[in-house]
């Protein structure tokens, strides 16, 4: 099946490769150059627009960095919604539920069904074709395209109503962002009280102190202090905003969210919004007075 890949970023690429490696005929998409001609030399098709992507493949996939760039390629003049061949369109951005439903009612003016399709397990998970892809659209397009999805990780349907799997991303995301950030909170105050950090991530992880972060990110980006998870705090900072925007809209506490999303603010501002989400615990330490890293001697 031929395949349309716009979007070659951190999660794109890996992605998009794996297609390849699956002998899928990829025609790709993406303003950065040099990311395009990196799936072209493992033998993808480059296309020069996103509507040329969707005037040459039926199935048209993106991973794309904010919402105005997905509502921009879904949309535009340039975009997917002026493609002559596509038939579906399945958007695998974190972008929010209303921006998703903008781009349904859009796309189905045109006769194109869209899937959202965020993802989780980050650029490892990319890689290895494990990622939770969170789905909502027209079952039988669902059930269409379940085989090339699965080549990324493992799809979920989550419903038919548009927009209805980016409100379970944004769930996930938010309770990511919410350990990520407790846990090095937790984490600051064992090392100023002169614990071991690499000796309390694995007590916590042996423990029901465990979470996402002490199973994974301290150990892989942390610890090691490479600060190099793969995923940006700006992304975060969106995914954050688009889960308050969320709640919001519907009513509903934001208490933890709302403060846990201060501190993520906060670490784009002093860490900058390319540092790597990883860079979250950097704030502790500097209201601590502490550095959390293997150096670190048990006292
Ligand atoms: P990224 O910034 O690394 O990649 C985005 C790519 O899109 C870049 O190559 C960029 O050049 C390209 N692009 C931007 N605007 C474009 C346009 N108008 N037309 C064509 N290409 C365009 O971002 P990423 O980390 O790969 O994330 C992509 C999406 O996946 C985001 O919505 C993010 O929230 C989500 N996500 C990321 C991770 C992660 O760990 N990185 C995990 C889960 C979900």
């Amino acid at each position: 099946m031929r395949i349309g890949f716009i979007g070659l970023g951190n999660m794109g690429f890996p992605m998009a490769r794996r297609l390849v490696e699956r002998d899928h005929d990829l025609v790709a998409f993406d303003t950065n150059p040099s990311a395009l001609q990196r799936i072209v030399a493992l033998g993808a098709s480059a296309a020069s627009s996103a509507k040329e992507v969707a005037d040459l493949a039926e199935t048209v996939l993106a991973s794309l960095p904010t919402p105005t760039a997905s509502l921009d390629v879904a949309t535009s003049d340039t975009g997917v919604v002026h493609g002559s061949c596509v038939q579906r369109y399945v958007d695998m951005s974190t972008v929010g539920s209303q921006i998703a439903v903008r781009i349904h009612q859009r796309l189905s003016q045109r006769g194109i069904a869209t899937l959202d399709s965020p993802v989780s397990g980050g650029v490892g998970g990319a890689e290895r074709g494990t990622l939770a892809l969170m789905v909502s659209g027209p079952r039988a397009e669902f059930d269409r395209i379940e085989p090339v999805l699965e080549v990324l990780g493992r799809p979920h349907y989550v419903g038919n109503k548009p927009g209805c799997a980016q409100t379970m991303k944004l769930a996930n995301n938010i309770l990511a962002a919410n350990v990520l950030a407790a846990t090095a909170e937790v984490v600051v105050m064992g090392v100023k009280a002169g614990l071991d950090p690499a000796v309390m991530i694995d007590v916590l992880n042996a423990g029901s102190g465990a979470t996402s972060a002490s199973r994974d990110k301290f150990p892989r980006a942390i610890l090691p202090r490479t600060f190099d998870y793969g995923f940006s705090t700006g992304l975060m900072v969106k995914d954050v905003r688009l889960y308050l925007e969320e709640a919001e809209a519907l009513g509903v506490p934001v208490d933890l969210a709302a403060t846990v999303a201060r501190l993520w603010e906060a670490t784009a501002q002093h860490q900058g919004s390319d540092s790597d989400f990883t860079a979250v615990i950097k704030p502790f330490e500097q209201a601590a007075d502490v550095i959390v890293g293997p150096t670190n001697p048990p006292q």
